[in-house]
């Protein structure tokens, strides 16, 4: 159940104030009901006096004789009696005989009654009875009456004090600790650990405080480490900018002192010399388009200029162009286009650019087949390429990582391929400035299989993949 800070704090300050009022009240009421018993005894003793004065009625005028009679009663009692006649004339007191006791009740008059006794004739008579002492029964009553007020009272102010210790216990540790928890926190942050969650299940307005602190410190680690992430990813792109581009310079400017310092002697070797600095320069040409693109993909700067065009027209005219220049360098290449009327929105050149790159790795990572397949999926809002070699493969271990910028596999480092490892994440940027996916199943030894998944033009709009 969720209950907010506010509803408790309401209810603690409002039991605080009810408990103890209550247990006061029940206190009381208890004490009052054991009290209640007592009232016979009370109703006895008026009947004993009306008795007592009715009987003696005729000896009234002789108050000594009067006292003499009702003495017993004014034992038994412990108590004093006045009588008062109809001019209130006092006609007995008994205080002239009996030494009167002090009460000590701070409370006057508890213990004192007034009855009306009416004798024979029609005559009346007001009677004030004062007890002695509050020890004797049915005067005791209002002792205990003070008593249970007192008690009443007493078990008002431990429950407000056991409240307010519970009360306070319980907030500090909902509020208090978990205050403390979030110091301690940010202690720790600024101490750079950022792996420090702060745990609390309740989800009232401090759970929610914590929760967006928890989500704050996970933002703050998430960009940090982000940044950390990026510092050596520059720090590995210069490395390998200066890597790539040092090689073949190196190379080249061996072979130029070589022909600069006659150590060609015939045409032949001079013909290889500037084979081999073309072949370097050209690879250098490479790498730099590469880096260039790369570095535009990275700004999300790709030049992308979309057009529709009909599917099977635009791969079958690249293909058939593959299929011609790989000739030359012995490797097969077949395709098949399954006949469709559909379009698609794309920029042909950068989709050029895509099927090249494909291609391309095919050939130099020891594919002597390529099997192309375009077709549209199942739901037909898709169109499918696939690029299937018959190459060497790709090693598990390397396969999630191909796509990442300068990622080269062991494999393709130690052997003269002489990629810049930006291709793939080129083309995974280009697929994806439409709206596409790319994917690779490969096996070491068994080829490797590329799969993009481009959305299709269709009613004069690109379909969600
Ligand atoms: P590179 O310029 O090194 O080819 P890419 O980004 O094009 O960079 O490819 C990254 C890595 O993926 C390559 O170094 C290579 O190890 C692997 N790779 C890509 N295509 C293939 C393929 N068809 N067969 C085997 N390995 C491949």
């Amino acid at each position: 159940m969720k209950s907010s800070l506010k509803k408790r704090l309401v209810f603690a300050f409002l039991s605080t104030i009810l408990v103890p009022i209550l247990a006061a009240i029940l206190t009381f009421y208890l004490g009052a009901n054991q009290i209640a018993n007592d009232e016979d005894e009370l109703d006895q003793l008026f009947t004993d006096v009306r008795r007592e004065i009715r009987m003696n009625e005729e000896k009234l005028p002789n108050q000594d004789a009067f006292y003499q009679e009702i003495k017993t009663l004014l034992d038994r009692y412990q108590m004093n009696i006045t009588i008062e006649g109809e001019g209130d004339e006092v006609l007995f007191d008994s205080r002239t005989y009996i030494e009167v006791e002090e009460l000590n009740s701070f409370l006057p008059n508890l213990n004192t009654f007034t009855i009306q006794v009416a004798g024979e004739e029609d005559r009346k008579w007001g009677v004030t009875i004062r007890a002695n002492s509050a020890q004797s029964e049915p005067f005791k009553r209002m002792t205990d009456i003070v008593h249970i007020l007192l008690l009443s009272v007493g078990i008002g102010v431990l429950t407000l004090l056991l409240m307010v210790v519970i009360w306070t216990t319980y907030i500090s540790r909902t509020v208090l600790t978990p205050l403390k928890q979030i110091y301690q926190a940010t202690e720790e942050m600024r101490n750079g650990n950022l792996d420090y969650p702060i745990q609390y299940k309740k989800r009232d307005e401090i759970g929610r405080f914590i929760q967006g602190f928890n989500v704050m410190r996970q933002h703050v680690k998430d960009s940090f480490t982000k940044q950390k992430q990026y510092e050596d990813a520059r720090k590995q792109l210069i490395a390998s900018i200066s890597h790539d581009l040092r090689t073949p310079l190196s190379s080249i400017k061996g072979y130029v002192e070589g022909l600069r310092d006659g150590v060609v002697r015939n045409e032949e070797m001079k013909q290889r010399y500037l084979q081999v600095i073309h072949d370097k320069t050209t690879h250098l040409d490479h790498l730099i388009e590469d880096l260039f693109e790369f570095s535009k993909s990275e700004a999300d700067q790709l030049a992308i200029e979309k057009e529709v065009v009909n599917v099977v027209e635009y791969f079958e005219k690249q293909l058939i162009k593959y299929q011609f220049d790989l000739q030359e360098q012995e490797v097969e290449l077949s395709y098949t286009i399954e006949p469709q009327p559909r379009s698609i929105l794309l920029d042909p050149i950068r989709i050029e650019q895509v099927m090249s790159n494909l291609i391309d790795n095919a050939c130099r990572y020891g594919g002597t087949r390529i099997w192309i397949e375009v077709r549209p999926d199942q739901s037909e809002r898709n169109v499918i390429i696939r690029v299937v070699d018959n190459g060497q493969g790709i090693d598990k271990e390397d396969l999630p990582y191909i796509f990442t910028s300068f990622y080269r596999a062991e494999k393709s480092r130690s052997t003269q391929h002489g990629g810049s490892g930006l291709g793939l994440s080129i083309v995974k940027s280009i697929v994806k400035a439409h709206d596409g996916e790319i994917d690779v199943e490969s096996e070491s030894g068994q080829g490797s299989t590329f799969v993009i998944t481009l959305p299709l033009y269709v009613n004069g709009e690109v379909v969600d993949l």
